[in-house]
């Protein structure tokens, strides 16, 4: 087993930044092909220098956005082998009494809506090839009430949901579904919410202060490229924390 990408195209979303800049540099560097997605073009035509990969301005909340995505991500090279749901946005840390319904729709439909629309879009070319891998990326808040707001908790806590839906779904058919679980990541991801909430923050605090250590993205790729390799050929429908062992506490 091998965990070399030569010949295959992985699309990754929100890849002009943090973490899925590094999975997009991480699969170039393994030989993969990489559509980078983004919803600011420029930052994924960024991303694109110095690799091997098609940058891509889409917004994964919207259904046309999506489809014109995957279009552009067929035209590579006519299969879509891997499909990193990765981008996201953080909330204000609002507490569900406080969080505004506006708030809660937008972070629902970009984080959880959005990583299901490529999903949706994606899985038909993958049971048609007769294989493929997706690794989303949830979050600590995807297995704890206290690590976020209410709106990107109940985001992540859905895009688990998604992962072991998809990865039961579809195991005969050569298709894996696993999720990353990063901890706290030196990202622009803080610049993706308005003012935070002091209420919230202040509530959360006990549970934040236990994610003791800041990751680089990097160390959140290489997971990712692990997930999506033949070297991990059976792993299906599995959390994967990187968290520096904060999820152990
Ligand atoms: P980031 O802000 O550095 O990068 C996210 C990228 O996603 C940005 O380039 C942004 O333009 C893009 N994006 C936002 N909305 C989009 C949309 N609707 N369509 C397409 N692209 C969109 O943040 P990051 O920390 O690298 O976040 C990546 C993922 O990691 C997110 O899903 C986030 O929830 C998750 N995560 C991050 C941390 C952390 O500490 N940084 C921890 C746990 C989970």
């Amino acid at each position: 087993m091998s965990n070399t990408f030569d010949g295959r195209t992985v699309l990754v979303t929100g890849a002009g930044s943090g973490i899925g800049r590094a999975m997009a540099v991480a699969f170039a560097a393994a030989g993969a092909r990489v559509v980078v997605a983004d919803i600011d073009g420029d930052r994924a035509k960024a991303t694109t220098e110095g690799i091997d990969g098609l940058p891509v301005a889409a917004d994964i909340a919207s259904e046309e956005s999506v489809a014109a995505l995957v279009e552009a991500a067929l035209g590579v090279s006519g299969t879509i082998d891997v499909l990193c749901n990765n981008a996201g946005i953080i909330d204000t840390m609002a507490l569900p009494h406080d969080i505004s319904p506006a708030q809660w729709r937008r972070v629902l439909d970009v984080n959880l809506t959005g990583s299901f629309l490529l999903t949706h879009a994606v899985l038909p070319h993958m049971l048609a090839q007769g294989r493929g891998a997706i690794v989303n990326t949830a979050s600590e808040a995807g297995i704890r009430g206290g690590a976020a707001g209410a709106a990107y908790t109940a985001s992540k806590h859905g895009v688990i949901g998604l992962t072991r839906s998809v990865a039961w779904a579809y195991a005969k058919d050569g298709i894996r579904c696993n999720a990353l679980l990063p901890g706290p990541t030196e990202t622009n991801i803080a610049g993706s919410a308005a003012d935070f909430d002091t209420a919230g923050i202040t509530r959360l605090a006990p549970v934040l202060a236990l994610g003791e250590r800041m990751a680089q993205p990097e160390q959140m790729a290489a997971v990712a490229v692990f997930l999506a390799s033949d070297a991990a050929s059976f792993v299906n429908g599995a959390l994967v924390p990187a968290d520096g062992g904060w999820s152990a506490a």
